[in-house]
């Protein structure tokens, strides 16, 4: 048994400091076995708790760390850009650097602005959305997260197309009220709320490759529908692409799908490991953003140097010739086998992936919308987590948390895992 009493000891402590002892949900390890762990220090695939454990890490931060742990060349730039200071309050050239190396190599994008979250910068673009149409409700999908966002952290009422229920504490009704919550793949059901509320629908706003719940792939027709419906009804299409983009290629899941929508929102990889975020897309619609326009967006820290260094860093690595090609090869070569060996065995487990991103599923039916998935089922994710930990393999800690394959993970790393996963899955199904 892998020793983690520092982990656990600073745990007790977090709880005195701390909601829960932590300052994300999700790392308090509730649904898996804990106690969390207190990491210290990375370097490539792997990082290392205070207890001086190791673990092959397949979280990366959540989705930032596309090229591993303390990559150097992030690392160095950042250190000679903080030599000339922290932040400055006004423009910087790396921000402009980081907007040129983005919007020249993204088909998508005609103007960008900088924010330093995920969340703030799906927040803006639906007030952007609203500000530009003039509308005030928006619609999102189930099983589709976009950051805490007051609008967004809303649950389908009963029955098709109502009106959202907030799903957190502290949200007024009347802003769950112009939400409305769909479920993903259901394509009367959208064409029968734009046809009842189109003129009242500013903004759909989707993850086109939905990574956090689950990883609920659709399909391409779905996706170029949607896109259709709302030109049909004038309602703005956001992709939130805070998971994918940058990830399955550097034109994320619009050019995966080779789909225009109206505005993108990133964050997670764009900042290489830094709190950046972003929001862009038509000119026309970004002319709506102040001060151009009337739609008001603003951050003491936006554009940040260091950490614009960081992304530009970490994001002219994926532009190099076939950057995105080997990660996605050592992806499909971890969950390939683990589905051979699934399957040999007879196990209702598979693995799905969509470039570097992956998801292992406790059923063998294709998985695409969020009731598919049993609850249930998540006492294996359970018991795998433990066995892993216990096994120096470290996964995000829910069975609906998606994993992700970097750059610095090695073909040794992937058979290592391979293997552990194996006695795993024969340990939790026997
Ligand atoms: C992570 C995530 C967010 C929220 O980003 P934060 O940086 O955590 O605020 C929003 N949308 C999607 C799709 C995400 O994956």
């Amino acid at each position: 048994m892998i020793k983690r009493a520092k982990s656990q000891a600073l745990f007790n402590e977090a709880k005195e400091l701390f909601p829960g002892g932590v300052n994300s949900p999700v790392r308090a390890f509730k649904s898996v076995y804990g106690p969390p762990l207190f990491i210290k220090n990375g370097n490539g695939s792997k990082f290392y708790d205070e207890d001086d454990n190791e673990y092959l890490d397949f979280c990366c931060s959540w989705g930032p760390l596309i090229h591993g742990h303390n990559a150097h060349f992030i690392k160095n730039a950042v250190i000679e850009t903080m030599s000339n200071g922290m932040s400055f309050g006004t423009p910087t050239r790396h921000g402009n650097e980081l907007g040129k190396l983005i919007i020249s190599n993204h088909r998508y994008i005609d103007k960008i602005r900088f924010v330093s979250s995920g969340t703030e910068a799906v927040m803006s673009a639906i007030r952007l959305a609203r500000g530009y149409t003039g509308k005030d409700k928006i619609i999102k999908f189930n099983g589709c997260y976009h950051g805490h966002v007051d609008s967004l952290l809303v649950n389908a009422g009963s029955g098709l197309a109502t009106f959202g229920v907030s799903s957190s504490a502290g949200i007024p009704e009347s802003f769950a009220k112009e939400t409305l919550v769909l479920d993903l793949n259901d394509l009367a059901g959208f064409e029968e709320t734009l046809k009842n509320y189109g003129t009242q629908i500013a903004c759909v706003i989707i993850e086109p490759i939905p990574a956090n719940n689950g990883l609920l792939i659709q399909d391409t027709n779905y996706l170029v529908w949607l896109r259709k419906l709302c030109d049909d009804y004038n309602v703005l299409l956001i992709f939130d692409e805070v998971i994918s983009g940058f990830r399955v290629g550097f034109e994320g899941a619009a050019g995966h799908y080779t789909i225009q929508p109206d505005l993108l929102t990133f964050g997670k990889i764009i900042g290489g490991g830094f709190p950046v975020g972003a929001f862009g897309g038509r000119q026309d619609i970004m002319a709506h953003v102040s001060p151009d326009g009337p739609v008001y967006q603003a951050g003491t820290l936006s554009a940040n140097p260091v950490a614009m260094t960081a992304g530009q860093a970490s994001l002219e690595k994926c532009l190099e010739l076939g950057f995105y090609e080997s990660l996605h090869e050592k992806a499909a070569y971890l969950v390939n086998n683990m589905n051979e060996y699934f399957e040999e065995q007879g196990y209702e487990i598979h693995m799905n992936h969509i470039g570097s991103i992956f998801w292992i599923a406790f059923s063998d039916e294709r998985i695409i919308t969020s009731d598919q998935i049993e609850a249930s089922k998540m006492e294996y994710f359970k018991k795998l987590h433990s066995f892993l930990l216990d096994h120096n393999i470290y996964l995000g800690p829910s069975g609906y948390e998606v994993g992700f394959v970097s750059a610095a993970h090695t073909y040794a790393d992937l058979d290592f895992a391979i293997e552990v996963l194996q006695k795993g899955t024969n340990q939790i199904m026997s």
